[in-house]
């Protein structure tokens, strides 16, 4: 096979990096093309070494990877973006520690989902330029679109269980059904209430875009609703992820035994 075959070249942005073996990185980023990667940085911690700088989390890069036969390798790399304020501010650091976090555990490796990179690049850009108090709006309309860009978003207009089009009054919100259900069906478990004006800002999050949103000024406790709401359902949709996840590898384990 000739050797242009096993490199690639992408952009991609720093996940998670941890020391590997003497002078190593693991790092996972995720990519346009080709989803979440795990590949080594070797010599990255080596004091020398031009790679250690530019491989800093959360920072947006153009890379050059060589498959490799367990892991892909670190050619080449450059930044693209440093994305500074989260490196230089704990209050937008612990947000975009948040976002990464979210799209690692709702995504496998080598899952391609361009939307969802492209939201995370965006949403980190906004987290760098938002003033602190929009922050978490930033990432409400983030945690919304990527539950849309992952399979599990939620449905705002129509009542889950009977699928009738819901009145203008408050509402409950199924995590196990994923959507709204009108008072008259909310009678399943694990249903938050809804309150008619958390419905409307999650309904405008989920369809405007976010230069059309970002100008939204909430009240405090519309704000702690809307937390409360969407951490719940993306609490249950990670324990579900998880327990399928261990479903499975406990089937491997089985199937591998007989
Ligand atoms: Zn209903």
């Amino acid at each position: 096979m000739p050797n242009t075959e096993r490199l690639f070249r992408t952009e991609a942005i720093i996940m998670r990096r941890r020391d590997f073996g003497e002078a190593d990185r693991l790092l996972t980023v995720f990519t346009p093309g080709r989803g979440k990667i795990r590949l080594i940085a070797k010599g990255a911690r080596k004091p020398t070494s031009r790679k250690g700088g530019h491989v800093e989390l959360f920072t947006r890069v153009d890379m050059l990877v060589a498959k490799g036969r367990d892991l892909d390798i670190l050619s080449q790399v450059e930044m693209v973006e440093p994305y500074l304020p989260l490196h230089e501010d704990l209050v937008r650091a612990a947000y975009a520690a948040h976002v990464v976090e979210l799209l690692d555990r709702f995504t496998g490796e080598e899952e391609e989902n361009a939307r969802a990179y492209y939201l995370l690049r965006d949403t980190l850009g906004f987290l760098c330029t938002e003033e602190i108090e929009n922050l978490r709006l930033a990432a409400r309309f983030y945690e919304l679109r990527l539950l849309s860009w992952v399979g599990y978003q939620p449905q705002l207009f129509t009542c889950v269980v009977g699928n009738e089009a819901v009145n203008a009054q408050d509402q409950y919100f199924s995590y196990a059904e994923g959507g709204v259900v009108c008072p008259e069906h909310a009678h399943t478990e694990r249903m938050m209430p809804l309150s008619l004006g958390a419905l409307k800002v999650l309904r405008y999050l989920q369809t405007q875009d976010y230069e059309t949103v970002r100008v939204l000024n909430l009240r405090g406790a519309l704000h702690a609703e809307l937390e409360r709401v969407l951490h719940g359902y993306i609490t249950y949709l990670l324990e579900q992820r998880l327990q399928s996840a261990n479903f499975l590898r406990r089937l491997r384990r089985e199937s591998m035994a007989d």
